[in-house]
């Protein structure tokens, strides 16, 4: 059974229309662009459309390749500094000249819509309230809405990621599952996948994860998204995988939207705590 990650993405994404439509307050995220990587020019671009389409507004700061340290760190604190804004979100990657660790943890955490500076990370490790990345907690949602039981399961993650694969792996902790990432270095790695009762890979390699290394009825989440002859991909062999797998996640349509859907709870949630502490 397909996990409909586009329909449950809309559903999600019409129910913060109506809460941002419901709040006497115009919720404003700053957006932050560094140089023209085609593939973050799309994300970002995908961002901004679901942000306007909800009613979010966005300020949007498109910066040169060259831009320095200090000019974006100048955009952050002012944003940070703003009451009017509740969300910052830097795409990453960054070029490499700036420093992306000191950049994203200049972010308010209450701020931080990808929860990526160390408090929201640390706040996740250790079961607190947060900002949880939007990947790792739209695949849950996902998960949930098609009650999917997570509790006592063996969870595999391929993938170790900040954002994607260790945020995974402590979310499904959380909801007691028993969890193994696995990675690169990984030995016998089908001897690993095959004992999931769900998989979820974080990769980037098209057509990674074939059908023999997965257990039947197991259920197979394809976060990659790779670009073969024009055409989008996961990482998962789809078309032999899904014979064997009792639910999996398609590529596109799948892990994509509920990752845009999830930043725009987010953004929400930020003004709701932001809004607390005032
Ligand atoms: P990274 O490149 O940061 O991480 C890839 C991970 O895969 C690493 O931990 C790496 O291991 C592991 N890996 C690489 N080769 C192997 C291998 N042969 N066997 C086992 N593990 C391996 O990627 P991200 O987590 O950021 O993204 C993963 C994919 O998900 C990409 O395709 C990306 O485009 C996509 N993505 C999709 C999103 C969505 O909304 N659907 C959001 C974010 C990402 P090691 O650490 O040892 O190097």
């Amino acid at each position: 059974m397909i996990l409909d990650g586009k329909k449950t993405a809309e559903n999600l994404m019409k129910k913060v229309a109506e809460e941002v439509a419901s709040i006497n307050e115009v919720i404003t995220l700053t957006l932050i662009l560094v140089g023209n990587d085609p593939a973050s020019l799309v994300y970002v671009t995908n961002k901004q459309k679901a942000c306007t389409d909800a009613g979010i507004n966005v300020d949007s700061h498109f910066l040169e390749e060259n831009a320095t340290q200090k000019e974006v760190l100048k955009i952050i604190e002012e944003a940070n500094n703003n009451d009017k804004v509740h969300g910052i979100l830097v795409q990453l990657p960054l070029p490499s000249h700036l420093d992306e660790e000191v950049i994203i943890n200049s972010i308010h955490p209450l701020k931080d819509i990808d929860g990526l500076t160390l408090t929201n990370q640390g706040k996740l490790f250790t079961g607190l309230d947060g900002l949880h990345p939007a990947t790792p907690k739209g695949i849950m949602t996902l998960l949930q809405k098609y009650f999917i039981e997570i509790s006592g399961k063996n969870v595999v993650v391929v993938g170790r990621s900040k954002l994607v694969g260790k945020p995974i792996a402590m979310l499904m902790l959380q909801k007691n599952a028993t969890v193994t990432i696995a990675h690169s270095r990984t030995q016998n790695l089908k001897e690993v996948t095959k004992k999931a009762d769900i998989l979820v890979v974080a990769v980037g390699k098209p057509d990674f994860i074939t059908a023999d290394m997965v257990k039947k009825d197991a259920v197979v989440v394809d976060v990659g998204i790779n670009k073969v002859e024009g055409k989008l991909v996961g990482d998962v062999k789809y078309a032999e995988v899904k014979e064997v797998a009792s639910y999996i996640t398609p590529v596109p349509k799948g892990v994509g939207p509920m990752t845009i859907a999830s930043l725009l709870e987010n953004i929400v949630q930020s003004y709701r705590m932001l809004k607390k502490q005032q």
